[in-house]
């Protein structure tokens, strides 16, 4: 792996118009929380969910994989908002049940096994994964969404 440096991606935000930043609602359910930002005291502005849903459409395009084209030592996930793990094995599971987009209980009749140690992904033969993010697709996607798009904000890692 390289160790170019990538610049540091984030979405324009605004103090939450909720709680006025502090990140608690002195009379809410839920112990006090702010629902609008969970405590954060910010949320995205307009421009910054825009700029936001942009990014991570693009990054999921970038990333999909033909599981047939996975290889061992791949590192994959089938959900693009978790962390990757590296294929140890890969097998062949004729109708086998499938953890697929993560709804389960779908039986696949050429399913493919992806074993990662702790993890294994069954996923359909045609189907696709998501691998590992690299220097190459941040830069990539900043091109995609215009590194001056006004909801992103860039800066130095
Ligand atoms: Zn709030």
């Amino acid at each position: 792996m390289t160790t170019t440096t990538s610049p540091r991606v984030a979405f324009q935000t605004e103090t939450c118009p909720r709680c006025c930043g502090t990140g608690e609602m002195p009379y809410s359910v839920k112990a006090g929380m702010c629902f609008r930002c969970s405590r954060k005291g910010v949320v995205l502005t307009k421009k910054g969910e825009q700029a936001s849903s942009l990014w991570h459409e693009a990054m999921r395009a970038r990333r999909t994989v033909a599981v047939d084209d996975v290889k061992v030592g791949d590192r994959v996930t089938i959900d693009p908002r978790t962390r990757c793990c590296t294929v140890k094995a890969i097998s062949v599971r004729p109708n086998a049940l499938g953890s697929g987009d993560g709804k389960g209980g779908m039986v696949y009749s050429d399913g493919i096994s992806l074993d990662c140690g702790a993890v294994s992904y069954m996923v359909a033969k045609g189907g696709n994964v998501y691998r590992a993010i690299e220097h190459e697709d941040v830069l990539a996607v900043i091109e995609i969404v215009g590194a001056d798009h006004p909801g992103m904000v860039l800066s130095e890692r």
